[in-house]
């Protein structure tokens, strides 16, 4: 059975965690939080690292009308351990100048597909929507990153070096004199901000999804949700399958390589 209590330092207190919508709560929901802290906890709440709300001071005998009272709020609990924990996001599209794809949404379908799942141990996502990485995807278990691919289309190309001065990390080259363009791929980290620059249309972007694992990146750049749902399920299987109890993602890498899971992976990403 799923476990929703938190023992706290002080003898016969627990806390409860509330999920937010990949880091989203609507006004009602907030006054929602404001009655629960009031009236089951200590009168405030805390903000966890995963973009849950935190409720302390909460007492054992409480708890199945805390839950009666957040279900007609249209609040979930957070169940507790070794489980797919709720996946975190920044605003991407929805509202960042940045934003490639929609973190929040994406992040919400994770959530819908995996939220909860029992697994050998804790699973952490996040889903940042740009290069920038406000969400540190690198430090999850499993990071999406939203990236654009720039496409160069050489009969539009005047040559004026637009997208070469806006490239952060120097991977356009332009001579004007030679009618000369190039890219080193290597170098591009999908930002799209030459996409942007070029008035001429002689570049366009196709919006992709960068996966880690663990901070590693082991895939190309993925052009449909399906494929990355696909590539993050079975993940999730070989995890399953091969973790020992108790071990992290990371832990398994260590113990049995990467090559085999990428393989498998990778069986699923061709289909
Ligand atoms: S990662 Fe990019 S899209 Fe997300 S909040 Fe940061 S700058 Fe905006
Ligand atoms: S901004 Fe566009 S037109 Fe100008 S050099 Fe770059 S690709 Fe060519
Ligand atoms: S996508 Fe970003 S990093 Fe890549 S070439 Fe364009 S501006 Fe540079």
């Amino acid at each position: 059975m799923k476990k929703f209590l938190a023992r706290q330092r002080q003898e016969g207190f627990f806390s409860i965690r509330l999920k937010s919508a990949a880091g989203t709560l609507t006004a009602a929901q907030l006054l929602a939080v404001h009655e629960l802290a009031k009236n089951f906890g200590a009168g405030f709440v805390n903000l966890t690292s995963r973009q849950e709300i935190s409720v302390p001071f909460v007492k054992e005998k409480d708890l199945d009308a805390m839950k009666n009272f957040c279900a007609a709020h249209e609040l979930k609990i957070s169940p507790l351990g070794t489980i797919f924990k709720q996946v975190t996001a920044c605003q991407g599209t929805q509202s960042c100048p940045s934003g490639i794809i929609d973190s929040p949404k994406l992040a919400r379908e994770l959530e819908r597909l995996h939220g909860g799942r029992e697994l050998p141990n804790k699973i952490t996502c996040a889903v940042t929507g740009c290069p920038n990485n406000c969400m540190k995807v690198d430090a999850n278990d499993i990071g999406i990153k939203g990236a654009v691919e720039p496409k160069f289309f050489v009969e539009n190309c005047i040559y004026c070096g637009a997208c070469a001065r806006v490239c952060r990390v120097g991977a356009i080259e332009v001579d004007r004199a030679r009618k000369f363009w190039t890219i080193d791929r290597e170098k591009c980290v999908n930002c799209g901000r030459c996409v942007k620059a070029c008035k001429k249309s002689a570049l366009s972007g196709s919006v992709g999804y960068k996966i880690f694992f663990t901070g590693k990146d082991f895939f190309p750049l993925i052009h449909d949700e399906e494929t990355l749902y696909k590539i993050i399920d079975s993940a999730l299987k070989y995890f399953s399958e091969h973790a020992k109890p108790r071990e992290r993602l990371n832990k398994m890498f260590e113990r049995l390589g990467t090559e085999d899971f990428k393989n498998f992976c990778h069986k699923e990403h061709l289909q």
